[in-house]
């Protein structure tokens, strides 16, 4: 058993002030203004007396360890691993999988020692018709439970939920970098201005978890991102989904739909069979009507699956009238299966396809490819150390396999070597 120390980030106002209450009372709120400013190093909590942050390091959890820092497009790209030592651990696997289907739930695996996770930054440089802006992307969960085929980190399976501390550092850590100036490139912001919730896992399968690093990320006192630029992306868990709309928050919700029927749905997206296009879409539209917020679907162009223009045609009648905008994303390479992204002028026309049929979409331009840092790449080190595929994804392989489809041929399992993180370098 790992022995647990509070981290200071799930804590809370409430927590710290339990914590430290042989302090006076303003001492918690002096850390809690440190920490709400991405700081939880003790030792950089300069208004506090030595004594207490010396009693804090044996207090908090050790902040985490930057193994790795990759970058791609010019340097506007970062990658980083970060190395959370054991005594972070990872949550067991808890709240998000009481709304995750069971039958999503095989292939889970669990360990309590250290845990090492990817995030990316994404820095846009201003122009004249456009402020600067440096997004991040963090991971809520080590894995995924879903098994979306045709996704790195799906493909990789779940190994357990990420803390509240977990998620927050994400941001903290790409702050860090950025006001350090490692990104020397004129234009680029010296701080976090947007994040979103697009890394491995699902957010919405760790909802208490993604709730409270938003609330963080939130406030007024620290990071004070609006919710506007906040974004969760979700794979289309109702519950969550209501639950987030019950916040009453502006964030951007991204759904990412990649099928216009639920029948190639029910295998692209395995959860589609609990929560069919029709209750998504609903469950969609009232997100939308509640937090005022125009929706995003995300579209993963796959060629000879769902790139189709009749498909696309199929898919602009079922969101005529959402006000929404689609993001095509062309697919990128991922370890276990051979699809890949349609030829541009196939996605050109998908995407005229839409917009002719009065449906707002843009195709999004892929970052961080080289470093295997675009979307539903994370884990591909983890995915092939394992050499293992989630159940649900080696059936979507074949049903879709004996339905006429020759491009999908599912990479061998070797064996059952079990689940290995991405040694550090
Ligand atoms: N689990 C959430 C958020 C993380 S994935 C979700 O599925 O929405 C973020 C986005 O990356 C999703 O739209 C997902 O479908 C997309 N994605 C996954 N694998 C991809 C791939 N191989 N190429 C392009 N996009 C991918
Ligand atoms: Fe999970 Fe999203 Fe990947 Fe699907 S696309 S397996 S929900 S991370």
């Amino acid at each position: 058993m790992t022995m647990s120390i509070p981290d200071p980030y799930a804590l809370g106002r409430g927590g710290l002030a339990a914590l430290l209450d042989d302090q006076p009372r303003y001492r918690a709120e002096q850390v809690h203004r440190w920490l709400v400013r991405g700081v939880d190093d003790p030792t950089e909590m300069t208004d506090l007396p030595r004594s207490l942050r010396a009693r804090l390091m044996e207090l908090l959890p050790p902040p985490p360890v930057l193994l790795r820092h990759t970058s791609a497009d010019g340097g506007l790209t970062r990658k980083v691993l970060l190395g959370f030592p054991a005594s972070h651990g990872l949550d067991p696997l808890r709240s998000g999988l009481e709304i995750a289907p069971r039958s999503l739930q095989a292939g889970v695996e669990s360990r309590a020692d250290a845990v090492e996770i990817e995030s990316v930054l994404m820095c846009y440089p201003a122009r004249q018709d456009r402020a600067g802006r440096a997004t991040v992307c963090v991971s809520t969960q080590a894995g995924c439970a879903m098994g979306c085929p045709f996704c790195a980190t799906g493909q990789a399976g779940l190994r357990g939920q990420l803390s509240v501390g977990q998620v927050v550092r994400q941001v903290t850590v790409m702050q860090r970098l950025l006001s350090q100036g490692a990104v020397d490139v004129p234009g680029v912001p010296d701080h976090v201005t947007n994040v979103v919730f697009m890394g491995m896992g699902e957010p919405l399968a760790n909802l208490d978890v993604t709730i409270a690093a938003v609330r963080w990320l939130h406030d007024p006192d620290g990071f004070d991102l609006s919710a506007r630029s906040i974004t969760v992306s979700t794979v289309g868990l109702v519950p969550g989904i209501r639950r987030l709309g019950e916040l009453g928050l502006p964030i951007t919700l991204a759904v990412s739909l990649h099928a216009p029927d639920d029948e190639l749905r029910d295998d692209l997206v395995p959860v589609n069979r609990q929560h069919p296009l029709a209750e998504l879409l609903a469950a969609a539209r009232q997100y939308s009507d509640r937090s005022g917020r125009r929706l995003t679907f995300e579209y993963v162009l796959i060629d000879g699956i769902n790139a189709g223009v009749d498909q696309a045609r199929r898919l602009a009648s079922r969101l005529r009238g959402f006000g929404a905008h689609v993001n095509l994303i062309p697919m990128n390479a991922t370890p276990a299966v051979p699809w890949r992204a349609p030829p541009v002028p196939v996605q050109l026309a998908f995407l005229a396809a839409l917009t002719d049929a009065g449906v707002t979409a843009t195709i999004r331009h892929n970052r961080g490819g080289a470093i295997d840092a675009a979307c539903g790449q994370l884990y591909a080190d983890y995915a092939m150390a394992s050499g293992r595929t989630l159940p649900a994804a080696v059936g979507a392989a074949e049903r879709l396999s004996t339905q006429g489809s020759t491009r999908l041929v599912m990479a061998p399992t070797q064996g059952s070597a079990g689940p290995a993180m991405a040694p550090p370098s």
